[in-house]
């Protein structure tokens, strides 16, 4: 039988282990971390999103702030905010929420983030510590990956690692991690031929598509461990009937609606050796590993 990856179990040893490290800066700076997250206008996910991390922010004593600007802010008046951010001594970490509205140039926004303060790990500076293998802040998802993978220890160097998503948010930094495990690695796109023929020759399989259930059971070699970073809201029975089982096509007809990864939940069962459910495996780690990249921070501030 496949093993499930837990991710709520890795979230909270990873917040667990967070604990004595912002103790220590406290006793040293005198201060807890600070994060500030700038989440522009009204939309109703990203506010959803920021309140998961400010709770968890607050749950373990780093001192948050979110400033919510209207919607109809200008670039300038961002960069004036991030600016100050970017001053404040005892803020140690800065996160813009996206998307950010029309109006707003999103580039110059994430370039004028202090990259020692970028806490998404976001800024080409980052990026390019990140692919030429020196330390600095990683992008949260992917990094939280690599983190269930060595929590199981499963083994990464070595090992065949198909990517299919190329964003630069998941996709291309999931690559240079695996790649800095020494894994072999092939990211996958919307280009590319024979998708399910290329996934089948992984033995790490990441899917970071943003499609219900889009890999099946041609996509997966028996034994692959498959890492399902997708989350796609499923509300039509139509396409539930597709994806799930009796049972939790019961808690759908319940509900009306469901989440469900990039990839066929009953194709991981029959032949993943283990995969990450969806929810309850990459995305609980995505904010414990924006905690961490705010401890990571205030540490190379203040040490
Ligand atoms: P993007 O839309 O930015 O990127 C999607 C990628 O998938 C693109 O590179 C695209 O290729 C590729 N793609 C789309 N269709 C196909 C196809 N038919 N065949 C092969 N490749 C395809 O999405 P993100 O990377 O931002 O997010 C991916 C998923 O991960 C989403 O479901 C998102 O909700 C989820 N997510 C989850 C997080 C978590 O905390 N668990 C955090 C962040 C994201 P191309 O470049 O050619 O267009």
């Amino acid at each position: 039988m496949a093993q499930i990856l837990n991710g709520n179990l890795v979230r909270d040893q990873i917040k667990a282990e967070c604990l004595p490290r912002i103790k220590r800066l406290v006793d040293k700076a005198g201060r807890p971390p600070g994060l500030a997250v700038v989440l522009v206008g009204d939309d109703a996910a990203s506010a959803v999103y920021v309140r998961g991390k400010t709770k968890t922010a607050e749950e373990l004593g780093i001192h948050h702030e979110t400033i919510t600007p209207d919607a109809s802010l200008s670039t300038e008046d961002l960069l004036a905010i991030i600016a100050d951010l970017n001053a404040r001594a005892d803020i140690d970490g800065i996160l813009v929420q996206l998307p950010l509205p029309p109006q707003i140039d999103a580039q110059k926004a994430l370039l004028a983030v202090d990259p020692r303060k970028d806490v998404d790990g976001f800024h080409p500076y980052n990026v390019g510590l990140l692919s030429t293998g020196r330390p600095g802040l990683r992008p949260c998802t992917p990094a939280g990956v690599i983190e269930i993978l060595k929590h199981y220890e499963i083994p990464i160097a070595g090992r065949n690692a198909v990517v299919v998503g190329r964003s630069d948010i998941v996709g291309k930094p999931m690559a240079m991690l695996l790649l800095q495990e020494n894994a072999t690695v092939t990211v996958c796109h919307s280009r590319t031929r024979d998708l399910p023929g290329v996934c089948r020759g992984a033995e790490i399989l990441v899917a970071a598509i943003g499609r219900a259930a889009m890999l099946g059971e041609e996509h997966i070699a028996p034994g692959a461990v498959v890492i399902d970073v997708g989350v796609n809201r499923v509300s039509t029975r139509a396409e539930a009937v597709r994806i799930f089982s009796a049972s939790r096509l019961a808690v759908f007809d319940r509900l009306g609606s469901l989440l469900v990864g990039d990839v066929h939940p009953g194709a991981m069962e029959r032949l993943a050796s283990a995969y990450t459910p969806v929810p309850g495996g990459v995305g609980p780690l995505t904010i414990a590993m924006l905690m961490r990249n705010t401890i990571e921070a205030a540490e190379r501030r203040t040490c």
